[in-house]
């Protein structure tokens, strides 16, 4: 016969790799009951609610990772997992169910282009092109939106002078049914939602590879994106089994790859172009932009210096059958654009005009 202390027991291994926490420790469980009319042994229904204190990006994905542990421990008693939101203690937010992950399908058709930013490697400037090709694209009149779904190393927040964004629940009815989206950031004609608005920096974000998922889908389809014409997704780097489940969770229209010319990272853009086309995949690649392609002092403005190889975007473009989509060097006011919330696309120059271009040739 199971007993209670047995079920909290397989619940205290559930982890929230917010906290670094179990979902007991965390008081997350709640009404914790266990029925079983059936006179067979250990069969029966585990019933409990699973409540957290703000509209969490995990928790369809801690849910499901106790519903596996339960299973796996006891597999001939069924569970009924009820997720709610008691934001009075917290935020103040409505109480209600959290809608599940394809709650938002119907927000989510009002976006005209889902195009993820991968890239092989961490470091190449996937996220600094993200951004600046997002308020390129909105300079150009598009409705444009982004998600940094870059779980072990969001950055839009910083990028964007953003840190202290909370986002805010707002509630609407979809199919006669109250449901809750996250609500995101307007700030340089952009709409912005990281994963890092719900994690304290300093955490280190540990996300397991499900758990990474069900956040990706639940700031996807739970955001009021309202009416765009792109939302960007910048993906974390790299090409693992658990970017293909994230990738094929998400109805994309194409991909955008960075790199730079360097050797090293061109061999990563390789698994990155394999990725998008592998046949469960077969998302199209609409190009490449490389990054970092040169270098050029302020007092040499003629002279390039090319630190990571020349032109190794292009030949991997041409390899590959995709376009090369732009170029952009090696900037101090890239960088500092990056750390001081001013991303450096929003004032004229070269690099505005670079990106006016990618956006252009996307
Ligand atoms: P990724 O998302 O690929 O990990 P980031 O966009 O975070 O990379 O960029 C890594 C670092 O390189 C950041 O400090 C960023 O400001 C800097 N950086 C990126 N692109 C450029 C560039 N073209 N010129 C100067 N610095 C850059």
């Amino acid at each position: 016969m199971i007993q209670l202390s047995d079920i909290e027991k397989v619940l205290g291994s559930v982890i929230h790799p917010e906290y670094e926490k179990s979902v007991i420790e965390l008081s997350l469980v709640q009404n914790l009951t266990y029925q079983n009319d059936s006179g067979e042994d250990n069969a029966g229904t585990i019933k409990f609610r699973l409540v957290f204190h703000r509209n969490d990006p995990m928790a369809n994905s801690i849910k499901e990772a106790c519903q596996k542990a339960l299973n796996e421990a006891f597999p001939k008693a069924k569970t009924s997992i009820l997720v709610l939101i008691d934001t009075n203690k917290a935020t103040g937010h409505n109480k209600g169910e959290l809608g599940r992950g394809d709650a938002g399908k119907e927000e989510i058709e009002k976006i005209q282009n889902i195009i993820a930013v991968a890239s092989g490697k961490g470091g190449v400037g996937k996220s600094t092109v993200a951004v600046n090709l997002a308020i390129a694209l909105a300079q150009s009149g598009y409705k444009v939106g982004l998600l940094d779904a870059d779980v072990y190393g969001p950055s839009v927040p910083k990028m964007t002078a953003t840190e202290d964004y909370l986002p805010p629940i707002a509630e609407k009815e979809v199919n006669g049914e109250k449901k809750q989206f996250i609500v995101p950031i307007e700030k340089y004609g952009v709409k912005w939602m990281s994963i890092g608005y719900f994690a304290k920096p300093e955490q280190a974000l540990i996300w397991r590879g499900p758990m990474a998922c069900g956040a990706l889908k639940q700031l996807t389809f739970e955001v009021l994106w309202g009416e765009l014409d792109y939302l960007l997704i910048d993906l974390p780097p790299g090409t693992g089994d658990i970017h293909i489940t994230m990738i094929q969770e998400i109805p994309l229209t194409g991909a955008i790859i960075v790199t730079t010319p360097q050797q090293i990272a061109l061999a990563d853009v390789e698994k990155g172009i394999n990725m998008f086309r592998n046949k469960d995949v077969h998302t199209p690649i609409y190009g490449i932009v490389e990054n970092m392609s040169w270098f050029t002092p302020k007092e040499l403005p003629n002279n390039k210096y090319y630190l990571f190889g020349k032109n190794g975007g292009e030949k991997m473009a041409e390899k590959y059958n995709v376009p090369l989509l732009g170029q952009i060097p090696i900037v101090m006011g890239v960088m500092e654009g990056g750390d001081n919330g001013r991303p450096a696309a929003l004032d004229e120059g070269e690099i505005q005009s670079r990106f006016r271009e990618i956006a252009e040739n996307l």
